[in-house]
């Protein structure tokens, strides 16, 4: 027991996973932590102007499907600035153009090739295959996303539609990724019906009535935030009531007879910080040098998740230079080799920070995705050469010929986890090897989900945890 009664939780990393976990910590009878190694909050969650306009440098969508994010944006009090997407139709370019992205499908996995084959996004040849899929019997355990979608309706799917949906969330090739992983839901699904289209549809709502009907009034699948999704760390820090400190690296963490000793700042002038319970809300690899004293079973299967590197080049031009876009933006297959594997058309895709610029100015941002795994050579240009190559290939596909009048270059170095084939073995394993730790838990993209409301999940998962520890051993 740490100097007073109360007993001490620490957080480390001051992600949205770490600060939920403190937010989540403050129903219980704890003085919590947290401790945030870089100088600002937030991890992946960061905003900042350009061209006038405050527009997320990192992560800029929530998923409203799950109720973990907007639950957690209305607890910190920012609940009137959810805004929806206004526009969510995407587009693939591919084959030399842009085509629609075909609305029933699930992560590029077709629930009606009938639909699919008017996009032309796959050739004849490859809805032709598509439609053999009774033929195809799937492969068993736990395989590559290629191998499963592939085998049951094609590679050319996998390539042009289910590789760049995945690439667009992980930054990561179809071919490592794991198919129960990263398509939880269809894997499930996918057990109880013959096909993998029908699986698709099971997931689903119901088609859109024919023309003429009422459209039905579809709640919103993806929100943000009128002020950015950079917002939400401070709202949260603030309303857990922990105490925060930033540029606060924590080195090493050892257990003691009473709980845990964390090592933070330099070795020449290092300070101690006793804790009764620890959450652990980093990224893999500073998760496994900190558990490699006390968990080492841990630490060397957290050393085995991989990280891609991506970059964000957000270009502003003048609205009036701009042509008009009726897509939220478009996403590039590898096999198309372009560097921009995703293009969002952020002013159109959310109409508040269109009404955010300046009336006298008004712009049209497009936030370029750049960067896959096992990619880097593209990611070693430095910040002019980078918005260059995207403003090249954004002309290509939109036909702009004016300039950008902005840009800024957001690098993610290691900044999406990839759950490659036997991610769940190695999560199972992880969480065995933390549990067997009194008062240690662990939060954050590397293990259940790499979008926010499973972050928040994982978070409220690890303070019901420590929580669970500390009471037991009250008792
Ligand atoms: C470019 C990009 C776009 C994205 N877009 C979306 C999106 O639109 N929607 C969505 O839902 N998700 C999106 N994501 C994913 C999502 O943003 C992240 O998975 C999530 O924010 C990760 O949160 P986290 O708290 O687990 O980790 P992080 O945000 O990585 O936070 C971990 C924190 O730990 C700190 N830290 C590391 N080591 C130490 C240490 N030793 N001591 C103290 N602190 C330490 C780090 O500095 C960091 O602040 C995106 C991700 C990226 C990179």
């Amino acid at each position: 027991m740490t100097f007073d009664a109360t007993p001490h939780v620490a957080v480390i990393g001051g992600g949205i996973a770490g600060l939920a976990a403190a937010f989540f910590l403050a129903a219980a009878p704890v003085r919590v932590t947290v401790l945030e190694g870089s100088p600002r909050l937030g991890g992946k969650l960061q905003t900042s102007d350009i061209a006038g306009v405050s527009v997320d440098e990192g992560a800029e969508a929530l998923l409203a499907r799950r109720p973990e994010g907007v639950a957690l944006i209305e607890a910190a009090g920012l609940g009137g600035d959810l805004v929806p997407a206004g526009v969510t139709s995407s587009a693939i370019y591919t084959r030399g153009g842009l085509r629609p992205l075909p609305r029933r499908q699930f992560m590029g996995v077709p629930a009606d090739l009938d639909e699919l084959a008017a996009t032309g996004v796959i050739s004849a040849a490859g809805v032709a295959r598509a439609r053999g899929e009774a033929a195809s019997p799937a492969a068993a355990g736990d395989v590559s996303v290629t191998e499963y979608v592939g085998s049951r309706l094609g590679v050319e799917i996998v390539d042009r539609l289910v590789d760049p949906l995945l690439g667009g969330v992980y930054a990561g090739r179809s071919e490592d990724l794991s198919f129960q992983a990263t398509l939880a839901p269809l894997a499930a699904a996918a057990r109880e019906h013959a096909t993998l289209t029908e699986a698709v549809s099971s997931l689903l709502p119901p088609p859109p009535p024919p023309a003429g009907g009422a459209p039905a009034q579809a709640a919103p699948v993806f929100v943000s935030l009128a002020t950015g999704i950079g917002a939400l760390p401070e709202a949260v820090a603030k309303a857990s009531g922990a105490d925060i400190r930033v540029n606060a690296t924590v080195r090493e963490l050892n257990r003691t007879a009473a709980g845990w000793r964390l090592t933070i700042g330099s070795a020449a002038d290092p300070e101690f910080l006793d804790a009764d319970a620890v959450i652990l809300a980093t990224p893999a690899a500073p998760a496994a040098r900190l558990l490699a004293a006390s968990a080492a079973d841990a630490a060397a299967q957290l050393r085995q998740i991989p990280y891609a590197s991506m970059a964000i080049v957000t270009l502003a031009f003048r609205a009036a230079d701009f042509p008009a876009q009726q897509r939220s933006g478009y996403l590039v297959p590898a096999v198309d080799g372009r560097a921009v594997k995703a293009a969002t058309f952020s002013t159109v895709k959310w109409p508040h920070l269109a009404a955010r610029a300046a009336a006298d100015r008004p712009v049209q941002v497009v936030r370029c995705s750049v960067g896959r795994s096992g990619d880097v050579a593209v990611l070693q240009r430095d910040d002019a050469d980078l918005a260059a190559l995207a403003e090249a290939e954004l002309a290509e596909t939109t036909g702009i010929t004016a300039g950008s009048v902005a840009q800024r270059v957001t690098r993610w170095g290691g900044g999406l986890p990839q759950y490659n084939v036997g991610h769940l073995d190695r999560v199972a394993a992880i969480r065995a090897a933390v549990a067997a730790q009194p008062g240690l838990a662990v939060a954050g993209a590397a293990y259940d989900g790499i979008g926010i409301p499973a972050c928040i999940a994982t978070a409220k998962t690890a303070a019901a945890q420590v929580t669970a520890h500390l009471t037991a051993r009250r008792g």
